[in-house]
């Protein structure tokens, strides 16, 4: 039996109607079939199309942050603003700034034996693209990578998180009001709703969510051989070295582990720290706590776990981690009781756990931060090299050696030095992880060119000399494979 989803984007145009899971690949031949009647859309219409999406964006700001703060129990209006809002609005206005040099045919030279021929390649829209979002940053992961398939040419389909159900509504609400329904189209449902989206003959499917899920999808799109871009998770280290201050390590990296709550791909999972350095790194990520969160039941910076089940996994972790033993330090600067219901999960750390903890092994996607001392920075560098390859990887360390030793001995999705999470708002610089956090990348001309074809052009000239090369082969090829072979 297939779920019934509301949505705001009707089959018919204008009218309200629910959708299940069969109506899916109507939705897609519709759009298909736009694309294929249209063609490539030009340069003007693409700007439209994100002049709208800006538009959209814009003028329902307020409803988005709404939204996100009720899905979310509590989430930071400064965090919606910067990390929805603005990331979008910003990847928005690069592509459009980008757009003309981006579509730009790349001539390319031919060997002297096709002349006068000549060759080019040309970005050509792959279709429609699919986009399944995750609820940690429920608007900005779903319309940035929509902005650059729109920009690529494409018609687009989304499908977000069924966890941030006020977000997704808006979200359709907004697209079906700015575009038309042969455009872009945003389909709500849950996990069974996305199992059959994921398996939809898309021209390209780009997944934001678990890597346990990205399984899943990656083997839905092969059965179609649609290619896809995964934007997973994992667990990203924060390096701190010895020769770096320790209260600003301590103060950006509890910074990038506290925004959102932690609830951030690239949030700093656990730092790694010089053994004689730990217990000062501790007081300093308490004191940074509490220098941003003077108190955190009623303070509005302070964003709330997504949900109970959400809560209770990250209450779980922390649980084993006493269980076993381990040294676990809460950050409630106010010393507060936070009501469970409001799922507001104060800081904390987890000095030298044991390598099986939970918190080790999984992805944390809360603010709680393992701290991990090491005694060299060979000994840091292959505790990361030991595990999965990381979506984000920090670097704290003035030292140049230090810096590019840990950058050229590891692999990661994107590294930020001496910061937390701004290699992420550089439009100009892809994102994407490697291995199990992800394939691919979205931003910048990465993010444009994963959505077209590089489609290679050669045109022949009219006088040329390619009579040589069909048979019945005679002595002008013969004397032209003794110059190319030799004898
Ligand atoms: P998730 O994998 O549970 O869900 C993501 C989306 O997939 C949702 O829309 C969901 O409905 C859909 N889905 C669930 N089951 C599916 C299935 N069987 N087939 C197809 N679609 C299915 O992830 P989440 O809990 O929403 O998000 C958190 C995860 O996302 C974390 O691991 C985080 O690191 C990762 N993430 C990665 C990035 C990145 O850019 N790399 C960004 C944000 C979040």
């Amino acid at each position: 039996m297939l779920p019934r989803m509301a949505t705001a984007n009707p089959l018919e145009n204008g009218k309200h109607e629910d959708l299940d899971a069969s109506d899916l690949p109507k939705i897609l031949e519709r759009l298909r079939a736009a694309q294929n009647k249209s063609g490539t859309p030009s340069y003007e219409k693409r700007i439209e199309r994100l002049d709208k999406l800006l538009k959209g964006v814009m003028a329902h700001k307020d409803d988005f942050v709404r939204a996100i703060n009720e899905d979310f129990g509590n989430r930071a209006k400064h965090e919606t603003l910067v990390a929805e809002i603005f990331t979008t609005i910003n990847t928005i206005k690069h592509t459009r700034a980008h757009l003309h040099e981006w579509m730009e045919v790349e001539p390319r030279p031919v060997s002297w034996l096709f002349a006068p021929a000549r060759a080019e390649i040309v970005p050509q829209p792959l279709g429609v693209v699919g986009i399944i979002a995750p609820w940690n940053y429920p608007m900005q992961l779903a319309l940035a990578p929509a902005a650059m398939a729109l920009a690529a040419g494409n018609r687009v389909m989304i499908k977000p998180s069924e966890l941030t159900p006020r977000t997704s509504e808006t979200m359709a609400k907004v697209v079906k009001e700015m575009f038309a329904d042969d455009e872009m189209v945003v389909v709500t449902g849950d996990a069974e709703m996305g199992a059959a989206f994921s398996k939809l003959p898309f021209d390209h499917l780009l997944f934001t969510g678990s890597t346990r899920v990205g399984k899943i999808v990656m083997k839905a799109a092969a059965e179609n051989l649609v290619p896809v871009t995964l934007e997973l998770g994992g667990k990203s280290p924060a390096i701190v070295s010895e020769d770096f201050p320790i209260d600003v390590a301590a103060t950006r990296v509890m910074h990038g582990k506290c925004f959102n709550a932690g609830q951030t791909c690239i949030a700093p999972d656990y730092a790694l720290v010089p053994r004689k350095q730990v217990d000062r790194f501790v007081d300093e990520c308490k004191a940074a706590v509490a220098k941003m969160y003077p108190a955190l039941k009623a303070n509005p910076d302070y964003t709330s776990i997504v949900n109970e089940k959400h809560y209770a996994r990250l209450k779980g972790y922390l649980d084993e981690a006493k269980a076993k033993d381990a040294k676990v330090i809460e950050i409630n600067p106010a010393k507060e009781e936070l009501p469970s219901e409001q799922h507001r999960l104060a800081p904390q750390l987890v000095v030298d756990p044991p390598k099986d903890l939970a918190v080790m092994q999984e992805e944390i996607f809360g603010p709680i931060l393992p701290i991990v001392p090491y005694d060299s920075l060979d000994e840091a560098i292959a505790f990361v090299n030991d595990r999965p390859r990381p979506l984000a990887l920090y670097m704290f360390a003035y030292d140049d050696d230090a810096v590019s030793k840990v950058v050229d001995r590891t692999v990661a999705g994107g590294v930020s030095v001496n910061e937390t999470l701004m290699h992420f708002a550089q439009e100009d610089l892809p994102f994407g992880g490697v291995g199990p956090s992800g394939m691919g990348h979205y931003h910048a001309r990465e993010g444009f060119e994963t959505f077209s074809k590089k489609k290679p052009i050669f045109y022949q000239a009219r006088l040329n000399s390619a009579g040589m090369l069909r048979p019945p082969y005679g002595k002008t090829i013969d004397f032209a494979l003794r110059f190319l072979l030799g004898k």
